[in-house]
Order: structure tokens, then sequence, then C-alpha cells
């Protein structure tokens, strides 16, 4: 963490300084709680896209963003509570993945209960015993080795909440939402008003709430874009026009977080447990030691038929549990959160209110985001992580925007590559909640119906990439570069999260992660990957691309900065040598790897690394080249997006097609 770059500050120093960063004084505490006549961007719902988009863009401070929600105050308790690797990888980027690990509970292996009768070796008929008890079938790594940086963890999404919070609040913008507030009614204007209109093209009402729901008053605001991260029944999905397709909500989970005395032997592992006739249960051990959390599979719902018409029991769910965990015994001692919902495997068509096919010349203003465009199973606890990488993806774009680095035809890159994710992973829990729920073949009749218990192990494992979040890929687009040069870096695919690996800092020998340098600040990384031998003097690769990068004329990357600001501000630059950091100085690192910053001038010394020695005790088989396939020869230039995706790897030289491809989407000011 850097600080005191404009002068040494007393504090905390994850409390951002308004007037240093650009932005305006802190509002007065505490803010008045109306909603401003204009802004930015309007964000409705508080959940985790809502809040993750929130967190992004109030790390603008020159970006004015609302958010509103309809319920009193933040989530208390209950929903998701998985997160992914590739979520960690994220929050790392907001600052709070620590908290999280120390907080959550750590997700190591995964074990697999089927009924007796399910267990291959039984075919002859073990009779003894009930054939219908549960025994344990298997146990498996749950993340496979190397794969992130980061753990799967579980923690209540109510705690990811409060972490997001306190990111926004703490942030330049002092970002608090607004609560009590409903949207009832989303008009985008036609594109032939006034100029003020033209401004502020959307107009929002709200009325507001009390916690029992009474309309109390309405308010009205006018925004740059609006991004509705209401949920699964959004208003703003239906404002515009869109709607969830495929099947209908027809599957009903019980869900309940309690204290437990059992025992059942795996209670603090993940456990998907099979019952003969009793149905299926997930079983997440959660944060804090004692407190576990049981997904109970309820029946499948009628056609149009709504779970609350059911009336289903806290008792009836906790009896359903004990069924299936037989024989062990399962004495809850308390419930601490319990719902019953009904969910579907339903996607929207697009997730903003242009069509660019139907109207090539106009451009999105109303997005959705998470639940609101895409709703699944949380067998595979996919709800939360896709959604708030929904917004992760759209925050930088929309930043870039209103900041004029990008033209607005940036934003339908948000739909194309995210909507192609939605529909993989609909596909994907389609499959594995059949799976889940099929019937169990018979020992001893492999070709008979239903699913092998072992198969169900095998496709969990085979699809550990994806439940990590780690396996989205970008096709080849405006803002995914072709593989022409992908054998310079085989591990850093284009397309993919930047896969993150260990450096040694060059000024202070710290071994850090590279990809924790990938902050969630809206700014693109180039990274420049030295060759061998190449220690950035003037006339090698690295020394010449750094030269190229700070030309002070209105070539290249120079031309999409404005003229009183730092190519910093946009482009983070760092370089990675092979050689080791006692052989090297960061006095004599290219101006652009040591540049000068904030109004004393001062040195950054944390551009430039090195790999980690292969004999130093700590980083044995840790070098960086070798972990993600890097060219030792050559070298390479990885460019990452802002939201920590590989957009691109060109040889360090290519500056041309550097250039060429920034031209695709980014403005000269
Ligand atoms: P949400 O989390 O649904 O957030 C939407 C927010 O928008 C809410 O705060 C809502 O109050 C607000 N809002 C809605 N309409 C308006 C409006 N008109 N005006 C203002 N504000 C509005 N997933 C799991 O993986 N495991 C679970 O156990 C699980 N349990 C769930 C239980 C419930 C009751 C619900 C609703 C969801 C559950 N989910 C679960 C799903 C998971 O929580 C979602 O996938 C995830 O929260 C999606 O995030 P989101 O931000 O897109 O939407």
């Amino acid at each position: 963490m850097q600080f005191h770059l404009n002068g040494f500050r007393t504090g905390d120093p994850g409390l951002l300084d308004p007037v240093s960063l650009g932005a305006a004084p802190p509002p007065e505490s505490p803010r008045p709680d109306v909603l401003p006549a204009e802004t930015d961007v309007l964000i409705v719902g508080c959940g985790p896209a809502g809040l993750t988009l929130a967190a992004q863009l109030s790390a603008f401070p020159d970006i004015r963003t609302v958010i509103v929600e309809q319920k009193p105050g933040p989530l208390q308790l209950g929903q998701a509570d998985g997160i992914a690797c590739r979520t960690m990888e994220m929050f790392d980027a907001f600052g709070f993945a620590e908290r999280v690990l120390k907080e959550a509970y750590w997700v190591n292996e995964t074990t697999f209960w089927k009924p007796v009768a399910a267990l291959a070796g039984n075919a002859a008929g073990n009779q003894a015993g009930n054939q219908s008890n549960i025994a344990r079938s298997g146990r498996v790594q749950d993340v496979e080795d190397g794969l992130s940086h980061m753990p799967h963890v579980i923690l209540n999404q109510a705690r990811v909440h409060d972490f997001y919070l306190e990111t926004m609040q703490r942030s330049a913008v002092r970002l608090v939402p607004n609560y009590s507030r409903r949207l009832v009614s989303l008009v985008r204007d036609t594109e032939t008003g006034t100029a003020e209109e033209l401004a502020y093209p959307v107009t929002a009402r709200f009325e507001r709430t009390t916690e029992t729901g009474v309309g109390l008053a309405s308010e009205t605001i006018r925004a740059k874009y609006v991004v509705g991260c209401d949920g699964a029944r959004s208003a703003v999905r239906q404002s515009i026009g869109l709607s969830l397709k495929g099947d209908s909500a027809n599957h009903a989970w019980g869900v309940m977080d309690v204290l437990v005395v059992t025992d059942f032997p795996d209670i603090r592992f993940k456990s998907l447990i099979q019952s003969a006739d009793e149905g299926s249960i997930v079983l997440i051990p959660r944060e804090g030691g004692y407190l576990v959390r049981i997904y109970v599979e309820l029946d499948k719902l009628n056609a149009n038929e709504r779970v609350a018409a059911r009336n289903i029991t806290l008792e009836q769910l906790i009896a359903a549990a004990q069924r299936i965990f037989r024989p062990y015994t399962l004495d809850i001692k308390e419930v601490a959160w319990w719902s019953v919902y009904e969910i579907g495997q339903r996607l929207c068509d697009r997730f903003d209110d242009i069509d660019p096919a139907g109207a090539p010349n106009r451009f999105p203003r109303i997005f959705i985001a998470g639940d609101a465009c895409h709703t699944h199973s949380p067998k595979a606890g996919q709800g939360m992580n896709v959604s708030m990488q929904d917004a992760f993806n759209l925050g930088w774009k929309l930043g870039a925007v209103l900041r004029g680095q990008s033209g607005p035809g940036l934003l339908h890159t948000y739909t194309a590559e995210r909507q192609a994710v939605a529909k993989e992973l609909i596909d994907f829990d389609r499959e594995w909640a059949a799976m889940l729920s099929a019937p169990l073949k018979k020992p001893g009749d492999p070709a008979g119906a239903g699913v092998d218990p072992a198969e169900v192990q095998q496709y969990f494992v085979q699809h550990g990439r994806y439940t990590a979040g780690t396996a989205t890929h970008y096709q080849p687009a405006l803002l995914t570069g072709t593989p022409a040069h992908q054998h310079l870096a085989r591990g850093l695919v284009i397309g993919t999260r930047f896969h993150s690996a260990p450096v040694t800092r060059l000024c202070d020998g710290k071994t850090i992660q590279l990809g924790q340098t990938l902050a969630a600040d809206g700014r693109w990384r180039l990274l420049a990957f030295a060759g061998r031998g190449d220690k950035a003097a003037a006339d090698s690769p690295v020394g010449k691309l750094c030269a190229f990068l700070a030309e002070s004329s209105a070539s290249m990357l120079r031309r999409y900065i404005p003229a009183h600001a730092d190519l910093d501000a946009v482009f983070d630059v760092r370089a990675i040598f092979q050689e080791s950091h006692h052989r090297l100085a960061i006095t004599d690192m290219p101006e652009i790897l040591f540049p000068h910053k904030g109004r004393f001038g001062l040195r950054d010394y944390e551009k430039a690394f090195c790999a980690v020695e292969p004999d130093s005790i700590d980083g044995r088989g840790q070098n960086i080249y070798r972990l993600r396939g890097i060219d030792q020869q050559e070298g390479c230039l990885v460019i990452v997006r802002p939201d920590q995706y590989i957009a691109h790897i060109l040889p360090l030289g290519a500056t041309d097609a550097l250039g060429a491809f920034f031209d695709g989407f980014m403005l000269t000011p």
C-alpha cells in the first residue's frame, strides 16, 4: 500500500483524502438523505452486483454516483455465501481480501456421500444395515494446486456487503447508499430533447418506503447512465422491455444457517449428499467454526406455482434434512436464518437497452447486471460471484466513457462479453443441477438409467476451474487481441484473467503476488517482461519500450492523455526482470519505471520487479517465467485490462501494434 505521496498525513491511510485526489471536500456529515437532481451513474439495488459497481465507480473522484436500495439498510443475514477464487482476486483489487481471508471458512476439500446401496463394490448386496443410509463415496481437493493465489472461501453475503460499503465510504467521494427507496419508473428520453435532456437522458422515479413498505413520497433523478442491479425481479429490466428466458422458476430450495450437534463426521467439510429417496443436500461449513449452511432441494414446482404457495415451514425443512442425513443425527440448536426460494435457469438476450444490430448509431444508457439478467441454482455457488464479475466488467467501462477516455461504443462490449459468460453458466448449471438431482444408477448395472456416483465426483473435478471463476475466456474482439503472439507467454492466456505469480520487488526485496498490484482503479496495466540479460538499458528492448512510452509528443499512448495529466493516470507501466534484485538498482531504471509523482515529485519505487530466484529459500520453483510459460529469451509485453483480464500479448518491440490496439477504443482528448 502506498501513501504520503502528496504530504505526510497521520491516521488511517485507507481513508482517502478527497482534496489531494482532486475531488470535492468530504460532504457534510451526516449527509442529507435526499437524492440529487442529477448524477452521472444511478445504480438501483444494493446487492453484490450493485455494491461492486458502486465500489468501482467510487474509485473515480470525478464521477458522481448514486446508489439506491429499497430496503431500509444494509443486508444483515443470509443469501449467498460461496466466494470463488476469482472473486477473491477481485476483492484483493478492492483492498479487502485479507479481511475476508481472516473471517471466512476456507474450502479445502469436498466430500461426496451416497446411499450405501449405490456404492461400488456393493453390487453383490451387502445386506448388513439399512441400504438407504448414506456413506461417504469420495473426497476431492476443492481447488487444484496453483489455480489461483487466492482460496475458495465461504462468508455470509452480508459481510461481503459490509466490506464494499466500507470501501465506498472511505473513497474520495465518500459514497453511501440512499436506502428506503423503490424504483417505480425509468424512462430514457428520446434522442431529440433539449441539451439538458440529452446530457442526462434517463429519468428515474423512486417512491420512499418505510420498513413496512408504505409509499411515502416520490423523488425524481436524472442520470447519464442507469444500471439495474435490482435482482431477479428487476424493475429496470422490465422498463427496457427485456425478460428472463428459460425454465420458469420451477425449483424450490430450502436453505438454513444452523448451529447443530451432530455425529456426521464431515460437518466441517463441504459435502454433496445424495440420499436414496429423500433428495439431496449441499452442506457448507460456515465462518466462525460452528455455523453450517444446509441447502435442501425441495420438490419441483408446477408451472406458474410460487414456492410461497406451498407454505413450507422451518420444521418441514429440518425434518427433510434429518431424513437425508440418516443414519447420522442432526440436533439443531439454533436457526440463524432460513429461507425457501425458487429458482430457474433463466437468461436475458441482452444486458442493456440498445441492440447494435438494430440501431448501429445508438449506444446503451441503461444496463442490467447480476440476477437481473441471469438466474441459476445455488448448487454451483455462482450467483453472487458471477453477479459481481458482471459489475466489475461494466464499472471501468462506464468510468472510461464518462472520463472521455473512450467513446460510447466501448459499452457494447459489456453485453457481448457478459451475456456469453452467463449463457455458459446457465448451460453448466443445468447439467450440474440435473446430475445432482438424478436418480442413482443401480450398482452392477452400468448401462442402466440414472447417474453413477463416480460420474458426479468426476464432473465436479473436471469443472473445478469453472466454479473457481477462472475459466472465463473472452473471445478476440475490440478489447481482446488475437493470439498471434500467445507463444510468448503460454500460461497467460489472452482473454482470461491475469493469473498471478510471485515476484520480488526490486526496491526492497519483498516478494509479493504480481496480481496484487492490479488495483481496481480503472487503469490499464502494461507489464513488460524482460528477455534474458535485459536490464532496461537504453538500447535494450525494455529500455526502448520505456523510452517510447515516455515520449512526450502527441504520438502513441501519450495522445490519449490530457495535456495536464501523467501517463500513469491511465497506463500503469511495470517491468519484470530475470536478473536478481541484488544485481539491479532501482536508481538505474528509466523514468517511467521510477517516476517522479505528486506535488513534491517523489519517486515511485514500486514499478520494477524481479523473478523470484529459483535458489532462494522461499521461492523454490516460483519463477514467474517458468510458471506462466513466458519466453525467457525474448520476453514480452502483457496488456492487462482494468478488470484484470489479459487484453493482449505482444513482443516488446511491437509499438505499432500496441498503438493500434488502443486506437480501437480510446479517444484523443
Ligand atoms: P440481489 O442480491 O438480489 O440484490 C438486488 C437488490 O436490489 C436487493 O437488495 C433488492 O432489495 C434491491 N431492489 C430490488 N428491486 C428494487 C427496486 N425496485 N428499487 C430499489 N431496490 C430494489 N444464492 C446462493 O448462491 N445461495 C443462497 O443461499 C441464496 N439464497 C438466496 C436467498 C434469497 C432470499 C435471495 C433473494 C437470493 C438468494 N441467492 C442465493 C441468490 C444470490 O443472493 C444472488 O445470486 C445474488 O445476491 C445476486 O446479486 P444481485 O446483486 O444481482 O441481486
